[in-house]
């Protein structure tokens, strides 16, 4: 059996709806996203809520275009964003399907240093090699963000896995080797000379001490 349907079309704002947030029955004014049928939300006692489908249909609810959907809507409402190996990084100016050469990325934005950051989400279905290849060549930050195994119990447990889980997102393109490589070597000689200078900090202070004292039991 498939997944219960969590997630709407939401009508008249065109946003995705979690069912936890909308009206009861079919005052959810919502539809489905992969039949785009009207949905009934279902929020009894008993059984954990769900959408189902107004009329009879074998349709699943179009999980995998309601996720994608509401992934775009939380990241763009965002501002920053754990990602693998750089940590919490800000961002701002985001926008969804802003046409980009042939392209059109999930999500566009800027970094905090001006630099352009590009997201593509997916589920279970990864990005093409094309669009890949297309921000590899053109030098691009951009990355992956894979929505397969992400809890669908509330809105706010999706905008944690979007947000806040760095497993589940890939680098596509971020920098070149060479500047990872040499950023990392400053990092260590900059370690190095901090060593020295804290070492020669400290043998100076012994000597002063040392010829100090020499002083005091000369005097005494
Ligand atoms: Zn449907």
């Amino acid at each position: 059996m498939s997944a219960k349907i969590t997630i709407g079309l939401h009508t008249s704002t065109q946003k995705a709806l979690h069912i936890r947030d909308s009206g009861n029955g079919l005052a959810c004014g919502c539809t489905c996203f992969g039949c785009k049928e009207p949905l009934i939300a279902n929020q009894g006692k008993k059984k954990d809520w769900h959408f189902s489908h107004h009329s009879d249909s074998d349709c699943s609810g179009g999980l995998e275009t309601a996720l994608h959907k509401l992934a775009k809507e939380i990241i763009v409402e965002s501002e920053s964003m754990v990602f693998p190996k750089y940590e919490k990084l800000n961002y701002r100016n985001s926008t969804s399907e802003k046409p980009l050469k042939s392209f059109r990325p999930d999500v566009s934005a800027e970094l905090e240093d001006g630099v352009q950051i590009y997201f593509e989400i997916f589920h279970r279905h990864k990005n093409t090699e094309r669009k890949n290849t297309f921000y590899k060549t053109s030098k691009l930050k951009s990355v992956e963000i894979d929505m397969s195994g992400c809890p669908l119990n509330s809105r706010d447990s999706i905008k944690n896995f979007v947000l806040n889980v760095p497993k589940n997102k890939s680098i596509i393109y971020w920098e070149d080797e060479l500047n990872t490589i040499s950023k990392t070597s400053y990092k260590i000689d900059f370690k190095l000379i901090s060593v020295l200078v804290l070492g020669l900090i400290a043998l100076v202070s012994v000597i002063v001490n040392f010829t100090k004292s020499k002083k005091n039991k000369f005097i005494n």
